[in-house]
């Protein structure tokens, strides 16, 4: 089984009430070969909601009590964030999930860039708070635009 970022699947979850759809990872849900999840509505967030951002680290950072998630307006909202996190890896350890595609740049889902803290639009190499938690207990955790090479690469 897979696990899915929500966003993906074309919830309107994202901070914005918008989606991030892709096709193929609706379908995956449409054949029941994945399960969808949000981070962030497991952790007690409603949308929309207000951006954040990891400051001074990345998502292992924050899981190592090193690093802060913070909203626009400078409210830390890292405990909700780590919840959030260990619902999904709860998920994950449920369904045994061979593969998890999370939303690429999220605080929550990123899973080689995030943003920088600072609110400026700037990314940075790293991943996001629920990546971090699922590859440290041995999830295969990547981004939409991997998996979707990857498909296409298996398909020709
Ligand atoms: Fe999508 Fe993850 Fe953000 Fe939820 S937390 S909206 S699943 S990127």
């Amino acid at each position: 089984m897979i696990l899915v970022s929500s966003c993906l699947a074309g919830q309107g979850c994202r901070y914005n009430g918008s989606s991030a759809l892709v096709k193929e990872i609706e379908a995956l849900i449409e054949n029941k070969e994945a399960v969808m999840m949000c981070p962030e509505l497991l952790g007690g967030f409603h949308t929309p909601r207000e951006p954040a951002e990891i400051i001074k680290g990345t998502g292992i950072d924050v899981i190592n009590g090193k690093a802060r998630v913070v909203e626009r307006s400078g409210k830390d909202v890292t405990d909700m964030y780590i919840d959030g996190a260990y619902k999904a890896l709860n998920i994950a350890k449920e369904i045994k999930a061979a593969i998890i595609v999370l939303k690429e740049n999220s605080p929550s889902c990123g899973s080689e860039q995030i943003y920088n803290g600072a609110f400026l639009g700037v990314k940075i190499a790293g991943e996001g708070v629920t990546t971090a938690l699922l590859r440290k207990h041995g999830f295969i955790v990547m981004s939409e635009s991997q998996f979707t090479a990857e498909m296409h690469e298996d398909q020709s």
